[in-house]
């Protein structure tokens, strides 16, 4: 079973509500206008919709044929970047500085064409979910959807989301049996010295030479403190302190991001770094502190749902093109949240690199203001959740 039939009729129909949310992209928590499109048509297809989780959030009910009382959830992300639209085609943003340049228009296609075909066909057995989240990017819509109650109100056993992925050639599919996506946290690290003239060091601490080594000494906490079968990331990306040629401050500030793919070493480097940063600052007679501010959780497959969507992938595009396990990314993913609640899997769709970059390169990627949505792989990604909750959910024979 490739493209179901009845979907790859959808493609017209799939294209031109994809186009049109790509013409009009909403920021988090703002999908106002998205959010009714999706409630719509959920509504007019005969799905019960639930609205208002995380304020924008959608989600629509639908139950099987049959007696069967198991339930998924099958989540698509709304929100567009802040950013200009480069392209100048006619579906091109009609919105100032607001683009879909991550996909998420074509996902909430995508959810919303397997919604329509299970709607028609309603041939599985138990419930479907189908989650329409904000605020993705960055905004943490979907943590917001479940503090709000979204899996005590719609109890999923399990949870599914998909990413379309331009590095992978179109309608070809990735499943990781583990972690996909990095956790990705923040820092400040305040070092407090005194300051003082740049000529008289030896009667001020000075704040940017302690600033300084422990810019050095926090790249050890990925080569010398993290398993080398692991993986991290610490990179310090902002420094700030001082404001004349010859004056020593009193205060400076670093600024940086880590990323981990399992708690511990993420618990680990948070802890390390607050230690080095204090015990440097120490040596030199200054103060340091660390605020760690949390973001999103790596995202991690459960390996037996990893291994029900890579078979179910297998259906959709054919054994070749399915990859397992390939290397996951540094990139962070709201989804994260979900897995951490339930078992699940989030698949990259290959999307393909089309267009060029606005700067010669072969190829758009995600968040280049030049990006579009490849709508050819619109029934391919409609086709996987259809095909995804018949073989969860299939009807008794
Ligand atoms: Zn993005
Ligand atoms: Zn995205």
């Amino acid at each position: 079973m490739p493209i179901i039939n009845r979907i790859a009729e959808f493609h017209t129909d799939m294209t031109a509500w994809r186009r049109d949310i790509h013409a009009h992209p909403e920021l988090g928590y703002e999908e106002h206008r998205t959010s009714d499109i999706v409630a719509a048509k959920l509504a007019e297809w005969g799905i019960a919709v639930h609205r208002g989780l995380a304020g924008t959030g959608v989600v629509g009910t639908l139950k099987g044929r049959g007696e069967g009382t198991r339930a998924i959830g099958l989540r698509a992300d709304m929100d567009a970047l802040p950013m200009p639209e480069a392209n100048t085609f006619d579906h091109a943003s009609r919105h100032d500085g607001k683009m879909h340049a991550c996909g998420h228009d074509g996902h909430t296609t995508m959810l919303l064409g397997a919604a329509r075909y299970l709607a028609e066909t309603r041939n599985f057995d138990g419930t479907v979910h189908f989650i329409f989240q904000p605020a993705e990017e960055g905004r943490g819509g979907g943590r917001r959807m479940i503090e709000e109650g979204l899996f005590r109100q719609f109890d999923c056993e399990q949870v599914y989301g998909l990413h379309n992925w331009p590095d992978l050639p179109a309608n070809t599919i990735a499943v990781h049996p583990g972690p996909v996506m990095a956790a990705a946290d923040q820092f400040t690290i305040t070092v407090e010295g005194h300051g003082g003239h740049a000529a008289i060091p030896h009667k001020a601490v000075d704040p940017v030479l302690v600033a300084a080594h422990i810019v050095t000494a926090v790249q050890s906490l990925v080569s010398r403190f993290t398993d080398p079968a692991d993986s991290a990331v610490v990179s310090v990306t902002w420094v700030q302190a001082g404001t004349a040629y010859n004056v020593i401050p009193d205060e400076a500030k670093l600024h940086g991001t880590v990323r981990t793919f399992n708690e511990a070493t993420r618990a680990r480097i948070e802890q390390q770094l607050g230690r080095m940063a204090e015990s440097i600052a120490a040596g030199f007679g200054a103060k340091a502190s660390l605020e760690f501010r949390p973001g999103y959780p790596p995202t991690v497959n459960t390996e037996a749902e990893a291994r029900v969507v890579a078979a179910v992938a297998a259906k959709v595009v054919g054994e070749t093109n399915v990859s397992w396990a390939p290397d996951p990314t540094m990139g962070a993913e709201d989804f994260g949240y979900m897995l951490r609640e339930r078992p699940g899997a989030y698949i990259w769709l290959g999307h393909g690199a089309r267009g060029n970059d606005g700067h010669g390169g072969p190829g758009c990627r995600l968040h280049n203001p030049h990006y579009d949505f490849n709508d050819d792989i619109l029934t391919t990604g409609a086709s996987y959740w259809a095909t995804l909750v018949e073989t969860i959910l299939p009807r008794s024979a």
